[in-house]
């Protein structure tokens, strides 16, 4: 369908849609390099996999398990003193209202497995793994019950939450809920956007960040290309009264770790353990009540120390979306890339948020230079459009 010539226009030189961590990262890069950008989301600001991320700024090195280091490894090796310096104020986005939650993370077996031990001493790793001695292990693995080995990763963990806060505040005005009854219309090479009110988005550039949402946008300007995978996770959400922070993963058979722990200050004072890994790989496959029986078994077996008698547990169902690969294995990089057949759009899953910075690095080049100064735009939208709510976190909401 087309839009009709009476519709009135607003012209931008790049309009984002998207609400998560890749459509705010991108619009902070876009204005500070010149560009009439501006957000569209059709829900609350980290909604999807964004808040319902464990937070983790990792240099990959979980992707050495399989004792060798893969592409994902050496792509994303440089991603956490990246998101350090926006952190401190001096990157190329300014994150210095973003909580860090930890400051390292751990990876622990439970037992000494002489493969992997030699491989994090190697050359390779050197600097971005350490071992942990006995008078230095973390209040958790204090406990003489445990006689595994562990070692600390440069990696960090951040409050997502207060990630999109951040950059939603510094973007504020730029912003945008859409309204209901949008429409996607494609005229021959150019895709454009209808508003619910019959305003037109006419931008230079549509960049598709919208996670999950790509594949119906993709669908919505009759793109064939690229297409999406979506991997289904189900994680553990414990809350619990030990007093114990802790982010790390456990070291199991796999390439990818058994367990990954992040843990939340939960709204009711209460310790939240948040689990992924392999359990929340293999957790999609089984009910939430199965789930949650393995999940205890795991935390009796890892943690015989501990008390969970007390603990609630629920789960968290949600897809991780990303560019199609062959066999349905997780991508080694960032995806950012013009959709054929169509002059004016980009379709980018940033695929981790680690790699968010690197999804809008691939992207700059990609543009052409910024236009005319289109600030009535802007003041236009503003008159038209709401800023959208921030989302709340899965485990306050899950049931
Ligand atoms: C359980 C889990 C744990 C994870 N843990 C980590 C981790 O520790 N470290 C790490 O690096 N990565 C992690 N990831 C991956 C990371 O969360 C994602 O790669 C990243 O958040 C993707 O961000 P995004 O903005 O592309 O998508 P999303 O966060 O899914 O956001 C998509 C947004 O687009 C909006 N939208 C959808 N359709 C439309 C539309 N038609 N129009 C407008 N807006 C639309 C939605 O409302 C939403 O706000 C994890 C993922 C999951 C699921």
């Amino acid at each position: 369908m087309q839009a009709s010539s009476a519709s009135p226009t607003i012209n931008l030189d790049i309009a984002i849609i998207g609400g998560g961590i890749a459509a705010l990262w991108l619009l902070e890069r876009l204005r500070r390099a010149g560009y009439t950008a501006a957000l569209f989301s059709d829900g609350p600001l980290g909604a999807g996999q964004t808040v319902a991320s464990q937070g983790m700024i990792h240099g990959g090195v979980k992707y050495t398990l399989a004792g060798t280091l893969s592409g994902a490894s050496e792509a994303i090796a440089d991603m956490p003193e990246h998101w350090r310096a926006c952190l401190a104020g001096k990157g190329d986005v300014d994150l210095r209202q973003t909580r860090v939650l930890s400051d390292h993370f751990y990876m622990w077996s439970t037992s000494t497995v002489g493969k992997l031990t030699s491989f994090f001493a190697s050359r390779a790793l050197r600097g971005r793994v350490e071992k942990v001695g006995k008078a230095e292990r973390p209040a958790l693995f204090a406990n003489p019950a445990f006689s595994g080995s562990l070692y600390k990763l440069v990696d960090m963990v951040l409050d997502v939450p207060s990630l999109v806060a951040n950059l939603a505040a510094n973007n504020a005005g730029y912003i945008f809920q859409l309204d209901s009854g949008y429409q996607w219309h494609r005229e021959g090479t150019r895709a454009q956007q209808r508003l619910g009110c019959g305003t037109v988005i006419n931008a230079g550039q549509f960049i598709f960040a919208a996670g999950k949402g790509n594949q119906a946008l993709l669908q919505a300007v009759d793109a064939q290309q690229p297409e999406q995978q979506l991997r289904p996770l189900r994680q553990l959400v414990v809350r619990h009264d030990n007093p114990y922070p802790f982010y790390g993963h456990c070291l199991g058979a796999e390439k990818t770790p058994r367990l990954t722990i992040s843990s939340h200050p939960g709204a009711d004072g209460r310790m939240v353990w948040y689990l992924g890994g392999s359990l929340a790989e293999e957790g999609a496959r089984l009910s939430d009540d199965q789930l949650i029986a393995k999940g205890r078994a795991e935390l009796q077996q890892l943690f015989p120390w501990l008390e969970f008698s007390h603990a609630e547990f629920s789960t968290l169902y949600i897809e991780r979306a990303e560019p199609k690969q062959p066999g349905l294995v997780r991508p080694d990089q960032a995806y950012a890339e013009p959709v054929p057949g169509l002059d004016n759009v980009i379709a980018a899953w940033p695929t981790k948020l680690t790699l968010t910075p690197n999804m809008a690095q691939q992207i700059m080049p990609q543009l052409a230079a910024p236009g005319a100064n289109h600030s009535d735009a802007l003041e236009q939208l503003r008159q038209r459009l709401s800023p959208p709510a921030l989302a709340a976190l899965p485990w306050e909401t899950t049931p």
